[in-house]
């Protein structure tokens, strides 16, 4: 029996939705509904419980699995994930026909995030991007993470280095903040965690409990093989050159492929 609803399984999702049994919905927002939900083809049709939680419909007096929990429930899953990735809101929900290549760099990097998020989890190296501000940089690695939440229902995180990074592991020194004494539980999760998108990625001149932080972090998920994507404004292979005698590059060298997307603000032609 456990075979045949395995390969029941595979068949049991349509080419509209891409033979997972989620539909995203790109105007979410303004019509006020949910970014995801079941394919009305494959599995709303087959529904019985009328997407009341937690999906169970009767049946000659008895208490019946909806054809549409499986899916639903993964909805909730990652809907939970994605709510704690840390994307910021401008780039959340983006899904890689949103990112419009204005550049053959762009396109080189575009198609990199596709084989990345097709072969996800067998992914060998992550991604190293890196170019001017305004390129597409930050969207294009918000959608790789995306993806990959919504194909897999992996833990990620976003975290960005010049916004946030420093402050939040800095209040966790202070007394009284809600997350006292937790420095070592948060660095712990951004080791572990499956996806991590550095954002804004650079030498930290100002400390060195900046530069020993940042070291830290990129050689324990070196150390796990982690899938890591950085973005950074500046050229890796001349400013972190001399960063700790040359082992953050070579760290990253062996952990990602790195692409440069320079050229025009990408933010001037959306
Ligand atoms: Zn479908
Ligand atoms: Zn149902």
């Amino acid at each position: 029996m456990k075979t045949e609803t395995k390969s029941q399984n595979k068949t049991r999702f349509c080419e509209f939705c891409d033979r997972t049994g989620i539909i995203h919905n790109p105007h979410y927002d303004t019509l006020g509904e949910d970014a995801l939900t079941p394919c009305p083809k494959c599995i709303i049709t087959k529904c019985l419980c009328g997407g009341e939680d937690p999906f169970y419909y009767y049946k000659d007096g008895k208490i019946e699995e909806c054809p549409c929990r499986e899916t639903r429930m993964k909805i909730i899953k990652i809907n939970t994930i994605y709510n704690r990735a840390g994307i910021n809101k401008k780039y959340q929900w983006k899904r890689l026909n949103d990112f419009k290549s204005v550049s053959k760099q762009a396109d080189e990097a575009k198609n990199a995030a596709y084989d990345i998020v097709k072969q996800f989890p067998n992914v060998k190296k992550g991604l190293y991007l890196w170019g001017n501000a305004g390129t597409g940089k930050t969207l294009l690695a918000s959608i790789i993470l995306t993806e990959i939440i919504i194909r897999h229902a992996v833990e990620g995180r976003f975290i960005s280095i010049s916004r946030n990074f420093f402050k939040s592991l800095q209040e966790t020194f202070h007394e009284g903040s809600e997350t006292y004494g937790e420095s070592a539980r948060i660095e712990k999760e951004l080791a572990d965690v499956d996806i991590l998108i550095i954002d804004d990625f650079g030498i930290q001149k100002d400390t060195e409990w900046k530069q020993e932080t940042l070291y830290d972090l990129v050689d324990a998920r070196y150390e796990a093989e982690k899938f890591t994507i950085f973005t950074s404004n500046t050229n890796p292979h001349k400013t972190l050159k001399d960063l700790s005698q040359g082992r953050i590059l070579s760290r990253i060298k062996e952990m990602c492929r790195i692409l440069e997307i320079s050229g025009d603000d990408y933010r001037d032609k959306l």
